[in-house]
């Protein structure tokens, strides 16, 4: 009888808690690749997914490319070498055949010197790109590829070869698909039996899901195809039910928090509705106000985000909510995202109230000190009615007699703990959020998914839509007749230049082009009177600038992209937008935004140059052929793909390791579904039937909280 080597039970999950180092055949070299490629513990190393599979239905003979597209295939590299190009440009290309007598040529024109040395003539690659044809043949420019040894007697014999996320530092240590499918495959063999399960029986029997650990073992080791869909379903499943856990419990508790009861419009909104305002809400609008009457008279705090377009009129929404506050006795702070921003904002709420006889105060940075200690004693002891202020500020350091509602305006930069945080302590205020950034129902699931959402979804009456153009270099001229042609019946016109580096933030190069480009304009459009602002000038010299701006004293103002949102100045009704190629499409959207706000027909020019991308294209297409945010936003989705449709600033997404939160936009809606309803049956996770998943949460959740950072 053979010797016991273990005394712990097999089916125990801790196991799944050691460290990756301590397991056979990894080490200490081996551990660190790893543990950055995010695999710590046993249990990592048994969720790192395969990223493609070979068999006989993904992999293409080579023979068989007809058309361009992405492909894998898979076949022997028969020659290799270093192509001169001009410039001293040289590229790298290898020649790949394969059973089917085809030849493909891979190039690779960044990072030729260390590539060249990763591949050998005889050996056997799979590769993944997009073929394209030169001529009679095709070629893939910069493929994924993985060594295989054992591929082709797979593809013959039916089986499926899982292929593993890798990179240099892995090869380094010698872990690559095949290296990593045996460990992982020892790693089951070991350890298999301490695999739990962590999704309720209840809710696996209702949406038919396979067991865990089965599903985990096929994901990596299918039998068949079928099979792996089955795994790759439920596995995708449990991802989003945890991440939509989260955002149940968040919401869940929030909405348990007592909140202060208002009124719905008292004395104040109502003379503001009706004697301040110059025009009547629009029915969305309105629809909107009664909501946020109903959630602020429930007795619950009020957790609303107000999506709205851009123009769709949100500030007054926003106003008259917090007089609501005001009418219960209560103070209001609106909060914006820049000082520009919510300077302007501060002189729109100033104007509104003033007739009420209420008072506003404004809290930016960078106030003397004097003037500040001022202000926040009024705010601490109630002669403060609203507070105007940057989110920063305000969140911080105010303290209020007794805030009754805050208004988060642009708030989609923040995520789900920022959002989570705000407001907890004291008196829990109600929170109303605003974005002019529509995003898609399927990432609104998750990125506002701990929220009420409405959306305002129509414009004042009389906007004509933008009328947007598409020009060239070779249109400058008429490009600038036209503007001239606005400002001599007295229009304005913004000019502005996108970041020129695809940098976070302003370069000294996005200024110095801003600043040429002002230099030219004001010889071009003499004697009108031309302006520059952008994020290097001190804030009293953007304020300046705004300022002459909005009454009329300059006609152009040339910016870089501080001037992106809100800004609110009705006669302007030229955006020129240069380099439009370079710009996201939700930027482009907002930028063009600025116009269109008054009653005038307003314009904007996209000047892009000749050549540009097929994604540029696309998106310049779209912008021509609709104002609509929403539908802009699920163009932009389509693009460029959930993991960038925030770009690298805004992280609201989450970290998915398998699922896709566009593609698989149905399982998330039934992961949605089900984590809501246990939410909402057993909030603490406290039945018995529930520990497993309770277990799971707690040790995830910290994780997926990641994914609520501001960027
Ligand atoms: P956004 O939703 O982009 O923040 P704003 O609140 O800045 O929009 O409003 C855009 C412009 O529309 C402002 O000049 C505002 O005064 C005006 N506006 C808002 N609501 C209405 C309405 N119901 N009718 C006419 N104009 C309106
Ligand atoms: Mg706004």
């Amino acid at each position: 009888m053979a010797a016991e080597t273990t005394t712990t039970n097999p089916t125990d999950p801790a196991v799944l808690d050691t460290d990756i180092e301590q397991f056979p055949g990894v080490g200490e070299r081996r551990a660190e690749p790893l543990r950055k490629a995010g695999v710590k513990t046993y249990g990592d190393l048994l969720r790192y997914y395969p990223r493609r599979y070979l068999d006989r239905s993904t992999v293409t003979p080579i023979r068989e490319i007809r058309e361009a597209g992405p492909y894998t295939v898979v076949g022997t590299v028969t020659s290799k070498g270093m192509i001169p190009g001009r410039g001293g440009r040289s590229r790298f290309e290898l020649r790949v055949t394969d059973d089917s007598g085809g030849t493909l040529k891979c190039v690779w024109f960044r990072g030729a010197n260390w590539i060249q040395r990763l591949y050998n003539r005889g050996d056997l690659y799979a590769f993944h790109g997009k073929a394209e044809q030169y001529g009679s043949q095709f070629s893939m420019a910069h493929p994924e590829s993985d060594k295989l040894d054992d591929a082709s007697a797979a593809l013959t014999t039916g089986r499926i070869v899982p292929l593993y996320p890798g990179g240099a530092a892995l090869e380094k240590v010698g872990l690559n698909s095949r290296t990593l499918r045996k460990l992982i495959y020892r790693m089951f063999k070991e350890h298999g039996l301490a695999i739990p399960e962590v999704l309720p029986a209840s809710v696996r029997e209702r949406y038919g899901l396979m067991e865990g650990n089965v599903a985990l073992r096929a994901v990596h080791f299918p039998k068949d195809v079928a099979e792996r869909g089955r795994a790759v379903r439920r596995l995708k499943f449990e991802e989003f039910f945890f991440l939509q856990l989260l955002l149940a419990l968040t919401k869940g508790k929030q909405e348990r928090q007592p909140g202060i009861t208002l009124d719905g419009l008292g004395a104040y909104g109502r003379q503001f509705l009706d004697d301040v305002l110059p025009f009547e809400l629009t029915g969305a609008q309105q629809r909107v106000l009664d909501t946020i009457a109903a959630d602020t008279a429930s007795g619950r705090q009020m957790n609303r985000l107000v999506q709205g377009d851009v123009g769709s009129g949100k500030t007054v929404v926003g106003v008259a909510a917090m007089l609501m506050a005001v009418d219960a006795g209560y103070q209001a702070a609106f909060m914006a995202p820049t000082e520009i921003l919510t300077e302007q904002h501060y002189a729109n709420i100033r104007r509104f109230l003033e007739p009420l006889g209420l008072k506003a105060h404004l809290l930016i940075g960078g106030q003397r000190k004097t003037l500040r200690d001022e202000i926040l004693a009024e705010i601490a002891d109630g002669t403060a009615h609203v507070v105007v202020g940057t989110h920063a500020v305000i969140e911080d350091k105010v303290a209020f007699q007794n805030l009754g509602l805050a208004v988060v305006d642009e708030q989609h930069r923040f995520g789900v703990v920022q959002r989570a945080k705000m407001f907890k302590k004291g008196q829990r205020p109600h929170v109303l959020m605003m974005t002019a950034t529509p995003i898609p129902r399927s990432l609104a699931m998750t990125v506002y998914g701990d929220l009420d959402v409405s959306a305002i979804d129509e414009l004042p009456a009389g906007r004509k839509p933008i009328d947007t153009r598409v020009y060239s270099e070779k249109r400058r001229d008429e490009m600038l007749d036209f503007v001239k042609r606005q400002l001599r019946e007295g229009r304005q016109a913004y000019v502005v230049y996108p970041l020129v580096e695809e940098s976070e933030s302003e370069t000294l190069a996005d200024v110095k082009d801003a600043e040429n480009g002002a230099a030219e304009l004001m010889e071009a459009l003499r004697p009108y009177r031309v302006d520059l602002v952008h994020g290097r000038m001190f804030s009293y010299e953007k304020d300046e600038a705004m300022d002459r701006f909005k009454s009329g004293e300059t006609d152009v103002l040339v910016a870089t992209t501080v001037i992106e949102v809100g800004v609110d100045v009705p006669n302007a009704t030229v955006m020129v937008i240069e380099h439009a190629e370079r710009f996201g499409l939700s930027q482009l959207h907002q930028l063009r935004g600025r116009v269109g706000r008054g009653a005038d027909q307003s314009y904007c020019f996209l000047m892009a140059a000749y050549k540009r991308t097929a994604d540029a294209e696309e998106r310049l297409q779209a912008m021509a052929d609709t104002t609509d945010g929403f539908e802009i936003s699920e163009i932009d989705l389509n693009l460029r793909g959930a993991g960038d449709f925030f770009g690298t600033r805004q992280s609201g997404l989450p970290d998915l390791k398998i699922g896709d939160l566009v593609k698989d936009a149905e399982i998330l809606s039934e992961a949605r579904e089900a984590a809501f309803a246990l939410a909402d049956e057993d909030p603490g996770l406290a039945d018995a039937a529930h520990a497993g998943t309770r277990a799971h949460f707690a040790k995830t959740a910290p994780r997926s909280l990641g994914f609520a950072r501001v960027g």
